[in-house]
């Protein structure tokens, strides 16, 4: 059997470097369409099983979805049974620190695992490998890890998978370089809804984040391959798509050979007949005039809009380096609720930055009172290791940050409540998701604005557009009845 202190890494190791992804290189980004699965590994995966845990956000859910086509074109089969598996990646998330902590206990469990099978194959990947400190505590404690693969190169996967298991050696191979643009990668794609890469990487730098480090620069896909992907999702069926990029409204920028930016593509896009079209996550300072514009003429692009503020005061904005002020950001706002006056808004939201003091916290409040929000993801702000605000002095005492908290949180179940409530007696279009979880009388489904919703009704609708009258609303909750079957699809 072999153990950790048996394992010989040096051959394959390549340290990721936080230094070395902090340099923006010049360098032109190189678009590849040419990935094949090598002649040697065809049926590799023949009689094996795989297992993908994964962690964070839309970004890594859809790297899962491409890792699962890849190694089904090896011949592998999923399986949701960990002791059954042949192979199991952790695809993790280096957003904050309990996320991080969550993949280090869950290694602990899988290390029985592999001791219980040796030929079991256990893989790290997503963000948290982009990360020195997490390579060194794997490679000191979790040494029965045998494959550690970064964000940039998960095209590689055929060749670092035969790697891993002919030579029986621990596997690192991390990219700090910012990485090229893929294409023609086999995705596993399930269910009513799919989700399309727009862009990669991030630029913004905002002083408590890591992903520009762990993503690499913004680069965007060139359009004819987004909008053909999204042709295909069409004719596959799919019922609503979310595009995504870390900022999307940055989309397009590094183009020097057209100008063509997230408008257009969302233009563009608007005139495929699929009938639901998202988009995640915004950046407020390159959200422009003309993006409102298209979204204004609706049909397809659904009126949610998650913009995340991150705080209400402009003094913390700028430490975060978030780069617009709460005034531009409620100019914005102005601007979407003028041109879509149904417009559902969502945020994410950090409470306790280092410094943050009452009063500063308290426009953070009084700015979701005017925006309104329907929703919010909020935060107790945790350092990073490797970024600026690591190293700012964390002087918000824990309990301030949790009372902060449950008042934030308060005040937005408030407004959701009350927002949710205006909309009894409304009917609404529902893409029908299936049979709820908790009630197997009841189908489950979401409306336009992305509001979850239960009523009565057959489990054959599923993945059909209803209409449904809301009787009942809570906080997160919606709850109706079907007033009338609709067939088609609305676009
Ligand atoms: S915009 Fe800011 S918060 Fe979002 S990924 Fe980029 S650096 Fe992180």
């Amino acid at each position: 059997m072999t153990t950790t202190s048996e394992k010989d890494f040096s051959i394959y190791f390549q340290p990721p470097s936080l230094k070395d992804a902090k340099k923006r290189g010049k360098e032109d980004i190189n678009v590849h369409y040419s990935f094949e699965i090598p002649d040697e590994m065809i049926g590799f995966g023949n009689d094996k099983t795989y297992m993908i845990r994964t962690y964070g956000c839309q970004m890594n859910e859809h790297d899962t979805e491409t890792m699962k086509g890849i190694l089904e074109q090896l011949g592998y089969t999923a399986t949701d049974d960990k002791h059954e598996a042949d192979m199991i990646l952790l695809n993790t998330c280096a957003i904050r620190e309990n996320a991080e902590d969550k993949v280090f206990g869950e290694l602990g469990h899988l290390k029985t695992l592999k001791r219980e099978n040796p030929n079991l194959i256990l893989g790290v990947c997503g963000c948290m490998s982009q990360e020195e400190s997490v390579v060194n505590r794997i490679l000191q404690k979790h040494g029965f890890v045998d494959l550690i693969f970064g964000t940039h190169n998960i095209h590689r996967l055929p060749h670092l998978l035969k790697q891993a298991s002919f030579e029986k050696e621990m596997v690192i191979e991390v990219w700090s370089k910012e990485g090229d643009i893929i294409e023609n990668l086999p995705k596993k794609r399930e269910g009513l809804k799919g989700w399309v890469n727009i862009m990669y990487g991030c630029d913004k730098f905002c002083t408590y984040c890591i992903v520009p480090y762990t993503r690499g620069k913004e680069r965007s896909r060139l359009p004819q391959d987004v909008i053909n992907e999204v042709r295909e999702l069409a004719r596959q069926g799919f019922k609503e798509i979310t595009l995504l990029g870390q900022n999307v409204n940055a989309y397009g920028k590094d183009f020097d050979h057209i100008d063509y930016r997230f408008g257009d593509l969302m233009a563009d896009i608007s005139k495929i007949d699929i009938p639901r079209v998202r988009f995640t996550t915004s950046h407020p300072r390159d959200f422009d005039d003309h993006l409102i514009e298209v979204l204004a003429q609706r049909g397809n692009l659904v009126e949610h809009i998650h913009l995340p503020v991150q705080s209400g005061n402009s003094d913390i904005l700028k430490k975060m380096s978030r780069k617009y002020s709460r005034e531009h950001y409620m100019v914005l706002v102005d601007k979407l609720k003028a041109a879509i006056p149904d417009v559902v808004l969502t945020t994410d939201i950090i409470v306790g930055f280092p410094g943050e003091t009452e009063e500063q916290f308290e426009d953070t409040l009084t700015l979701v009172q005017e925006v309104e929000y329907d929703a919010a993801f909020t935060f107790i702000y945790s350092p990073r290791d490797g970024t600026p605000a690591a190293g700012m002095e964390d002087n918000v005492p824990m309990d301030v940050k949790k009372q902060r908290l449950q008042r934030l949180n308060d005040l937005l179940a408030d407004i959701g409540l009350r927002k949710n409530k205006a909309l009894e007696g409304q009917t609404m279009e529902v893409l029908v998701e299936g049979v709820s979880k908790n009630n197997p009388d009841m189908l489950s489904g979401r409306t336009r604005t992305n509001k979850l919703i239960h009523f009565a009704g057959p489990a054959s609708l599923t993945g059909e557009f209803v209409q449904v009258r809301i009787q009942q609303a809570k906080t997160y909750l919606l709850t109706g009845e079907m007033v009338k079957e609709e067939t088609a699809s609305v676009s």
